[in-house]
């Protein structure tokens, strides 16, 4: 998962670059900033490397995703589809806009299962709301044809899928829009930051003026733009975008690394004949940020979660299940509906029925399910070593197990 690993001289150079001149902001200073635009190139670079027409950054993913929404104009009383299993950011977006936030079933590819999406469609649905978890991919085709036969707007939340791809195209790249965060923890960093990504010069347009107070960006003079519309201050500074340019330079070196120690490991695990994997839509389009595994029970999931702790080999492990912030079960906040403001009383009620609801289907894989994080300075023996210690410990479980049933 984590480009700050290879942290190095690369991208001290480029946060120098703007410490040089001084010109800590993306917009305007166009003299003392003596020819330094580290966003712009870092936009350049994004639309290059994932192939999508238009990519606007913002401070952070969470921002991406609101800036998206409000972009493709989702608002009060629309209905955002979105997975059970997410980060909490993809649901504070979407309340963000005053939309309701509709929470349905995933299945074992760890992302919306098409059929509950399908059963959730209402009159008010306007967006589905893909999360492409843990550095794999939903089922896009089948989305894609649901938002077809529904008139809906496709959001990919890419933010944890940096380089995956899905049939050719970069996740992120697909849906009418997508979002990647850059936050300290996933794929390429920029310490904070994300973006906006889209094929729409329209979408572009709007996210463009709306992460900047609504300003329309169009001459050279800040004080004189016009606010074609009221935004707001979504801007990402010269030194994030300086430390993005240096880790999109060495995306490929991550997502090879991730890739190989993700193979090895895969392989000691799958001598365990009780254990399977996630289901990848396209195999070959995983990121490998993580490996996701299933044990055949609950009970059996945690046992062995607890004799990893035991073993002291339970760090990288991450059984989201008891996790507070990705998994439906943990989120008493969304489920009560607490918010600091008083939402409008039709979204808070929305908001409680459609968290309140059974997440069955979701809990019997979410409870079987194991993610281990795939470092990238891990060697060969490291690998090797961390592996057979977690299928001893798996074996011996499994063969209590046995015993006692
Ligand atoms: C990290 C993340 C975000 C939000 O990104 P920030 O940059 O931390 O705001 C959104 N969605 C998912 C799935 C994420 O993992």
């Amino acid at each position: 998962m984590p480009g700050f690993e290879l942290w190095g001289a690369e991208e001290r150079k480029e946060v120098n670059d703007v410490l040089e001149t001084g010109i800590l902001m993306r917009y305007g200073f166009d003299g003392p900033r003596k020819g330094i635009w580290k966003s712009k190139e870092l936009e350049e670079a994004i639309c290059k490397t994932f192939g999508c027409r238009y990519a606007h950054l913002v401070s952070s993913g969470t921002a991406a995703l609101t800036t998206a929404l409000s972009a493709l104009g989702i608002g009060a009383g629309d209905e955002v589809i979105m997975p059970s299993f997410t980060f909490v950011a993809s649901f504070e977006a979407v309340l963000s806009v005053g939309a309701i936030p509709v929470l349905v079933d995933i299945d074992e590819s760890l992302t919306l299962n098409p059929d509950a999406v399908r059963k959730a469609i209402t009159q008010k649905t306007k967006c589905i709301m893909p999360v492409h978890m843990c550095g794999s991919m939903a089922d896009l085709d089948a989305l894609k044809t649901i938002c077809k036969e529904h008139n809906l707007l496709l959001l990919e939340d890419a933010c944890q899928s940096i380089g995956g791809t899905y049939k050719g195209k970069m996740l992120g790249s697909i849906g009418d829009a997508g979002t990647f965060s850059f936050d300290f923890v996933k794929t390429m960093t920029c310490a904070e930051g994300g973006v906006v990504m889209t094929n729409k010069e329209d979408v572009y347009i709007k996210c463009d003026g709306y992460s900047d107070h609504g300003h329309d960006h169009k001459g050279v003079d800040r004080g004189a733009d016009l606010h074609p519309f009221i935004g707001y201050n979504f801007r990402i500074s010269e030194l994030h975008a300086a430390v993005g340019l240096a880790q999109i330079r060495k995306l490929d070196t991550f997502l090879s690394i991730q890739k190989k120690n993700h193979a090895q490991l895969k392989n000691i695990l799958s001598t365990v004949p009780e254990i399977s994997f996630r289901i990848i839509p396209d195999p070959g389009g995983d990121s490998c940020t993580f490996l996701s595994w299933f044990l055949p029970t609950e009970d059996i999931t945690r046992a062995v979660v607890a004799a990893l702790k035991e073993q002291g080999i339970l760090a990288g492990n991450f059984y989201w299940y008891d996790n507070n912030w990705h998994y439906i079960r943990k989120w008493d906040h969304l489920k009560n509906s607490v918010t600091l403001n008083s939402l409008h009383p039709d979204l808070k009620q929305a908001v409680i029925n459609n968290t309140n609801k059974n997440f069955v289907a979701s809990d019997a894989i979410m409870g079987r399910c194991i993610s281990t994080a795939i470092s990238l300075l891990w060697t060969e023996e490291q690998i090797a070593d961390k592996g057979n210690k977690m299928v001893a410990t798996i074996k011996k479980v499994l063969a209590k197990q046995k015993e006692t049933v």
